[in-house]
């Protein structure tokens, strides 16, 4: 099959000055372009001939120009609220978005790709392997989609769905850029988790956005991260924990460093010790993720007693630590579960 490049690049991402000129190259008023801009972020359009306040004769025209958005292929509401979703893309993949609601909060865990392709040994998604990056309309796509289903205002979003956003840093800093602009999501509500990539943390830094990185550590020592990441063979721990403390100096913000329980492997007193050390001397944040067993490994989730033994032997160390439970487990458990799952039986 030869693909076909679309003749217009979807709507979604762009700007209101953008908008406007490009109805106004359309032979249209400027205002057309702030009522576009309405509707495509605000109303929902998910074609233009949706916009019944544009002429009728322009709006057959505009038909076959995408807006980008998705389509709902499967929606799991679990019993906490959190509403986990696949969405279909113009190609027909499927990505997995999840709505996370609480009194005061709706946070989107967005994809940046389809699949993954760092493989981390206790992921769904890297079991899966990699098929490609999301466009910055399929990241933006995947908030209003939400927002949508809710009909409540997204007010935070995390990159910690399928896929490492720092193998997509353009169109994730494009999309981020899109959601604070245009949907009014501010960037301190936005978080980037990322596993490492040589020099894109530091790259990141130069953008000075208000965001919130994350940085998935999982092991204390080189020795371990290897066996549980397989790109920490050619990105030492030294390496990625010196590129975050030069975020830190060239942000001013400081780094949230994520860690999956793993019971017996990486949760022993010795590793909490080896973590301490790591974190010592700089802006950090520990957040502890007990471990949601998928069917590939067997690995064990340590029990809450020996989480809590961690979190003191890190507290006696100084070290800011939370344990952060995910929501949503009987809807699906872990990361990229949901599209395995589904895959499998449909
Ligand atoms: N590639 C990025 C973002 C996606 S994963 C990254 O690695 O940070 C988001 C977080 O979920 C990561 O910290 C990841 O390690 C974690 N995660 C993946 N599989 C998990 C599992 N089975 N149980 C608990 N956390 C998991």
């Amino acid at each position: 099959m030869i693909a076909v490049e679309p003749a217009f690049k979807p709507l979604l991402g762009t700007s209101l000055p953008e908008l406007t000129d490009w109805v106004q190259q359309q032979g249209q008023p400027a205002y057309r372009g702030k009522q576009l801009y309405q509707w495509i972020y605000q109303k929902g359009a998910k074609s233009l001939e949706e916009i019944t306040v544009f002429p009728k004769q322009w709006r057959s025209q505009l038909a076959t120009i995408p807006v980008g958005r998705s389509t709902i292929h499967y929606r799991a509401v679990a019993s906490d609220g959190t509403i986990k979703y696949l969405l279909k893309l113009s190609d027909g993949q499927i990505i997995e978005t999840v709505g996370i609601p609480t009194h005061d909060r709706l946070t989107v865990c967005v994809s940046s790709q389809v699949g993954c392709p760092m493989a981390c040994d206790f992921c769904a998604t890297g079991k899966g392997g990699f098929f490609r990056n999301l466009e910055t309309h399929e990241i933006v796509d995947q908030v209003l989609t939400v927002q949508e289903d809710f009909q409540r205002r997204v007010s935070h979003i995390v990159f910690m769905g399928m896929g490492e956003p720092l193998l997509n840093t353009q169109n994730a800093i494009a999309a981020i850029t899109c959601l604070n602009r245009d949907i009014g999501i501010g960037q301190r509500m936005i978080t980037l988790s990322t596993v490492g990539i040589p020099n894109r943390i530091r790259q990141l830094a130069e953008y000075q956005l208000q965001i919130t990185l994350a940085v998935s550590l999982h092991a204390s020592n080189q020795t371990l991260r290897e066996q549980l990441i397989p790109s920490a063979k050619t990105y030492p721990l030294e390496s990625l924990i010196s590129e975050c403390r030069d975020y830190v100096k060239l942000t001013g913000r400081r780094v949230s460093f994520e860690y999956v329980m793993l019971s017996g492997v990486n949760d022993l007193p010795s590793h909490a010790t080896e973590l301490a050390s790591l974190m010592r001397g700089f802006q950090s944040h520990v957040n502890l993720i007990p471990y949601n067993p998928i069917n590939e490994v067997d690995y064990q989730r340590p029990s809450p007693s020996q989480i809590q033994d961690f979190v003191k032997e890190l507290e006696q160390r100084r070290v800011a630590v939370s344990v952060r439970y995910s929501r949503g487990l009987d809807a699906d458990a872990a990361c990229g579960q949901l599209r395995a799952s589904q895959t499998i039986n449909n």
